[in-house]
């Protein structure tokens, strides 16, 4: 089962709809934990995400802490992204730094 602690994050995390077929931030390489490559079958970068198809995340619904958080918050917002509501800047130095010791913690376990 996909951990508890990392789906209670994400549920802290306010939902944002990409206005246009953007997917620009798919393009970085991005970070996660084991547990989150796990849940999104795996991970590769080949100068794009390679869950990006057809200009759509095809595992939306697993997508990492990171691809939920961009857009989200008003220190990281996106022009194209409509969130629910911004996350304010404390909220987000808090989740991220919550989100940091989880993904360190499972680093660490994993290094074992
Ligand atoms: S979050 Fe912003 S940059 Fe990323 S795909 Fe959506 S609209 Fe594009
Ligand atoms: S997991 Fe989805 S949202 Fe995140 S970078 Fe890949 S395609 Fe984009």
């Amino acid at each position: 089962m996909f951990e508890k602690e990392i789906q209670e994050l994400y549920k802290k995390i306010p939902t944002s709809i990409c206005q246009s077929e953007c997917s620009k931030c798919c393009k970085d390489n991005i970070q996660f934990s084991p547990s989150e490559e796990k849940n999104m079958g795996g991970y590769e970068w080949n100068g794009q995400c390679v869950h990006l198809q057809d200009g759509r995340c095809t595992i939306y619904d697993k997508r990492p802490f990171v691809c939920r958080i961009f857009g989200a918050s008003e220190i990281l917002s996106c022009e194209n992204c409509k969130p629910e509501r911004y996350l304010s800047q404390e909220e987000t130095v808090k989740i991220i730094h919550a989100y940091t010791v989880y993904r360190n913690q499972e680093l660490k376990e994993t290094e074992k």
